[in-house]
Formats: C-alpha cells, structure tokens, sequence
C-alpha cells in the first residue's frame, strides 16, 4: 500500500496526542525497582526522535509488547499490586490506540475477531456472571477497539457472543433472551442462539451427513432440544459461529478464533491478600491469544481453571477426609479462644496432583499428601469460630467446593509461552476454523474425564499444534449465587440422601475410557485400523487395573472415615465440651455419613461399578464409540467444509 502524506500526518498528529502517559508513568515510577526499564525508556525515546512514519508506529506497538513480561513479572510478584493492575490496563489501552492507528499504515498488525459460545442450561444468573466478565475485559483492556455509531449504540468491534440455549424452563429463556439485549446495549454483540433456531441450522445440513454427524450434534428428529448436555450444545454451537462468519459485517472465517467458554466461569483470576482472597481481571486473554495464533503454527488452545477446579468428589473424598483430619489435629494442639491460626502469610498453592485420589495414574507424583485449610474469616477471632465457619462450609464438597484445595492463579513467566497440550479443558478453548475439526467427542457417553480423554485423541493427531497456555479461567462455586440453594444445611433427610451414585458411575467409565485410550495412544496402533479385539483386550487391561484401585481406593476411604470419627468422638478434646459447636459437630459427622453411604459396600454406586453386566454394557458402547470415532469425525470435517463453501457463497 502506498503511504501517503495524509497517513504520515494522521500519525504524527496521533502521536503527539497521545502523550504516552501509561508507558511514562511506569518508567518514572519503577524505574528504581526494574532494572530493565531504563534501556526500555531510552529505546522509547529513540523511537519518538524519527519521523513519523507506519515504521515509528510499529515500533511502539512492539515496545509495548516486550516490556508486558517485565511489567508482568513484577505484578505479580510485587506487594503494590493494586497500584501495577490499573497502568498494566492503561498500558494495553494505550498500545491499542496504537494498533488503531496502525490500520493506515502499511504494516497492519493483525488481530482475529473473536466469537465466544457460551452454552446456558437455565442458570441464568451464571450467564450474567460470565457476560459481565467479558465486558469488563473489553472495557478495561480494549482489545480490538470499540465502533462508535451516530445512534449512540456503538460495540467492541473485534468481540462477538453467542448464548447456546440449553435450558428447559420458558422463563430461563426468556431472562437469557434478556440479558442478551442488556450486554448489547453495553456495547457486547450477543446473540442468543435458542432452540428452534437450532433446529432449523440442524435441517440446512443434507440429510445424509447430517446422520452421520448425529452422535456428535444429536439428532434432529429426536433430540428434545433442552438438556442436550454440555458437549452436544458446544458443538452445535459450531453451526451458529459459522452462521455468523458468513454474514456481510463478521469477518472471514479465517480471520476469526472460536473460542469455548462455560457458563459458570469468568475472564478472572483469584490471588491472595492479607485480607483474604480476591478476584482480578489481570489477564489481558484476547491480546495473548490472538499474538499466539499470529504467531505460532496452533489449531487448537487450551486453558486451564482456578479456584475449584470442576472434579467430581468421587475422586477427591479421600485427598479431602486427609486434609480434614489434619485441620482436626491441629485444632487439638490450639486453644479454642486462641486468635485464629488458619491464616498463613504464604499460602501452599496446589498442584494438578492434588485434585485426584489416584494422581499416579496420570504420571503425576504427590508432593504432599495434605493441604491446609485457610481460614477466610477477616475480622477478629478465635479458633470456636474458625471450626463454625469451616463446618458450616464442609458439605458444600459434593457441590464442588474444594475447601481446602483451591488453586490459585499463579505467573509461570511470560504468556507467549505455551507448552504441548494433552488435556482439553471443555470450558477454556480455543480453535481457528482448522481446529473446529477436533471436537469433544463421545458426549453420549455421557462420562467424565472427556476434556482428558478427547486432548489425548487430538495430541496424537496433531501433536504440537494442541496446545496449553497459562491463560485460566475462574471457576469459584461461592461466587455462584445459586450456589447455597442447591444445598440446605439442617435438613437432614436431605443430608442423609446426598448420592453420588450417577457421578461415581461417570467416573470410574470415564477413567476406564481415558486410560484404555491412553494406552492405545502409546502403542503404535494406527487409529483406522481399531478393531473390537484390540479394544475389548486392551478395556480389559485397564478394568482390571482400575478395578482394583478402586477397590482400594474404597477401603481406604472407609478407614479414613473411622479415623476421622474416632479423632472427633475423642472427649478431651475442647470442640467436644462446648455447647456452642454441637451443630457444627453434627454437620462433620453428616459429611462423614454422606461419605459412608455412597463408599459402602453395599452403597448403590459401588454396586454399579461392581456389577459385570453393567461393566459389559458400558465398554460394549465405549468400544462403538471408538470404533465410529475416525468416520464420525470425517463426516464432520465434511460438514464443515460444505458448511464453510456455502458461508462464502
Ligand atoms: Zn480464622
């Protein structure tokens, strides 16, 4: 493109105007602390000596760019945290102005337009949450720039939402339907995707493919349309995103990322302070994305979540009656009017590890077998309150809280860094229209562990081009504000009928699946030339193994439940002579029993696992599934690429 004066002069007078004062405030304010930013300051001072020119401008953008790791590093290292978090923002804010102006120019920088699926199965006030974030996101870094209209009604220009309705009740609908129009107003474009619409994008596709896609996008003659599961509303999400590239003001297919989010998390991370935990908009996840995608050969990437991560209790009740006991034992050795000692200035911040009663499995080793339970009570107390606190928060385990194994965000360096993937995280993803060929697959199934299980499949299909970056999402059950109601304590009957039977089921298949895929990976079979012998062999490897883990993995959950009894029952101890913390000691001894009833023996869900028929009808299905997999996929592929033709048409 040619550069003409008049360009020269919008750039000159751009950059007078701008003033610089994010990037000027930080040189002047850290350049005592940073050792870096004098060379920094002196580049940006050359730089501002040339003449203007779309060469000047580029270089200011990419100035900014090296020194977000610098900026980073201390953010989150650094006790002012607060103080950095607000000019790191201003600092994106400014370059973005930079990368606006640069559009003139001849070196245009790239930036992908971005359609985010959020899949809603009436929790609505989980959509708001979600919806929020992204708006905060937008407002306070600017990725892509804001369109301004003479109507007043002016949008992020690069950002797009799709709201895929899953839920069953008239009025759920209609709140999402709402909130879509209130974020619009705001300047999000949200489009809700309900149900009939659904259907009809379902019928466009020809008959014929369109019952070979059928196990991954249901089926459009018998599918009831709500409650679809997670996994089939995300990929008929897909459709919708496509739609919408076709459309005269979205940009090319290939000029956007498709990114997968769920309902129930936002764009935020969670830190500690010393006055208790908090949650930050510090990542600025568009701008990383879209500089990984520019920048490297990637179809796929993935992400992980903070705070609770969503792993089913089945597989935690052990991790977590371990660290109970140790919260009981050191309870014992304080005084019960004893100013709290649960608020540790550091705080042992988890690994993937700790989130599974069999971490061996995964290859992971456990560095420590308990974690500590950190108080979250701010104002002054003793140890009588502390207990109260934590009793009153103990059942809320079988609803996904991890009360005393919550991750925390944590800076591994700078977030250009990605590693090889091999788990897709279903609620943090993100694809080019390449990538929109690797699908979750085997929702039918309905098992657990699928993001494990689908990244394995994927990782040996297209090895380094799936892959993680340390971009997470916040998943925090308290911040759920229907959180409380899914659980009334005091209602014993309630207690006392807490069942996990259905997500034991789920899981022990789940983990029988990922593993017997696992191992396939790792042998060298090619995947077209699956077979029922090598699958039924290579199933009943694994079921063995897993079987007798389990079994283990049950007794020794037993054990620990005794243990725990007899440390609570013990009469020398202060939370058994006061009177204050009998309702509190009958909601431990309630956990103890939920836990009890579903590891029994005799409990429903350890007779399901346990019961050879049902075993044989579940890997007779998960065989199918693996065997279909390779057609299933290549009647997708096909779709999406007649998909794509008439979207250009
Ligand atoms: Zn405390």
């Amino acid at each position: 493109m040619l550069i003409n004066l008049q360009s020269i002069l919008l750039i000159n007078k751009m950059i007078t105007n701008l003033q610089f004062k994010a990037l000027r405030k930080f040189f002047q304010s850290y350049s005592s602390k940073i050792q870096e930013l004098e060379n920094y300051k002196t580049k940006f001072e050359e730089i501002l000596k040339k003449e203007s020119s779309p060469q000047q401008l580029d270089n200011l953008i990419d100035l900014y760019h090296e020194i977000y790791p610098v900026f980073e590093k201390e953010l989150w290292e650094s006790d002012y945290f607060d103080d950095m978090l607000k000019l790191y923002q201003n600092l994106f804010q400014e370059q973005e102005l930079l990368i606006q102006e640069s559009k003139f120019g001849s070196n245009h920088k790239k930036q992908y337009d971005f359609i985010l699926s959020i899949p809603i199965a009436d929790r609505p006030e989980h959509l708001r949450g979600c919806l929020e974030s992204i708006y905060q996101l937008c407002s306070l870094y600017s990725y892509g720039g804001y369109t301004s209209s003479e109507t007043g009604n002016g949008f992020f220009s690069k950002i797009t939402v799709v709201i895929v309705e899953d839920s069953k009740e008239p009025q759920h609908i209609e709140k999402d339907i709402e909130l879509a129009l209130e974020y619009t107003q705001k300047g999000l474009r949200v489009h809700h995707y309900g149900l009939e619409e659904q259907y009809q994008l379902m019928m466009e596709i020809p008959e014929g493919i369109r019952e070979e896609v059928s196990s991954i996008i249901g089926d459009p003659s018998t599918e009831k349309f709500f409650h679809k599961g997670q996994a089939v509303t995300r990929n008929l999400s897909y459709l919708k995103a496509l739609q919408l590239t076709s459309l005269d003001e979205m940009p090319n297919k290939d000029d956007v990322l498709f990114y997968f989010v769920d309902s129930d998390q936002q764009f935020r991370v969670n830190r500690t302070t010393a006055n208790g935990d908090e949650y930050v908009y510090g990542l600025n996840y568009f701008y990383y994305i879209n500089h990984l995608f520019c920048n490297k050969d990637i179809a796929m990437l993935t992400g992980k979540l903070v705070c609770d991560p969503p792993v089913s209790p089945s597989v935690m009740s052990g991790n977590f009656l371990d660290d109970i006991i140790a919260f009981f034992e050191q309870l014992s050795e304080q005084k019960p009017e004893g100013k709290c000692h649960f608020h540790p200035v550091s705080k042992v911040k988890p690994d993937d590890a700790a989130y599974h009663d069999m971490a061996h499995l995964f290859g992971l080793g456990t560095l420590r077998k308990t974690y500590d339970y950190c108080c979250s009570m701010q104002t002054k107390h003793d140890h009588v309150a502390c207990l109260k606190t934590f009793s009153n928060r103990i059942n809320y385990f079988f609803f996904g809280e991890h009360l005393t194994r919550k991750t925390y965000f944590s800076h591994m360096g700078p977030f250009t860094d990605i590693t090889p993937a091999r788990t897709i995280y279903p609620g943090n993803y993100i694809t080019t229209f390449d990538g929109l060929k690797y699908i979750i697959p085997f929702g039918k199934l309905r098992l657990r562990m699928s993001g494990p299980t689908a990244g394995r499949l994927i990782q040996s299909e297209i090895g380094e081009r799936f892959a993680s970056v340390n971009l997470p999402m916040l998943h925090a059950r308290t911040l759920q504000s229907d959180f409380k109601d899914e659980y009334r304590p005091g209602v014993e009957d309630n207690l006392n009928h807490i069942d996990l039977t259905d997500e034991f089921e789920r899981q022990f298949f789940g983990d029988l699946m990922l593993f017997t895929v696992v191992r396939l990976c790792k042998s060298d079979i090619d995947i077209n030339d699956y077979n029922v012998k090598i699958l039924s062999d290579t199933f009943a490897i694994v079921e063995e193994e897993l079987l007798e883990l389990y079994e283990q993995k049950h007794n020794n959950v037993l054990l620990k439940c005794d243990a725990l009894t007899e440390l609570l029952n013990n009469k020398k101890f202060w939370w058994n002579q006061n009177d204050e913390l009998t309702d509190s000691m009958t909601q431990v001894h309630q956990f103890i029993k939920s836990v009890q009833y579903n590891f029994d023996e005799q409990s429903n869900a350890y007779q399901q696992i346990q019961s050879e028929q049902n075993r044989q009808t579940r890997i007779k299905k998960m065989i199918s599934s693996l065997l279909a997999y390779r057609n299933d996929r290549d009647a997708w592929d096909k779709m999406l690429v007649l998909l794509a033709e008439k979207s250009e048409c």
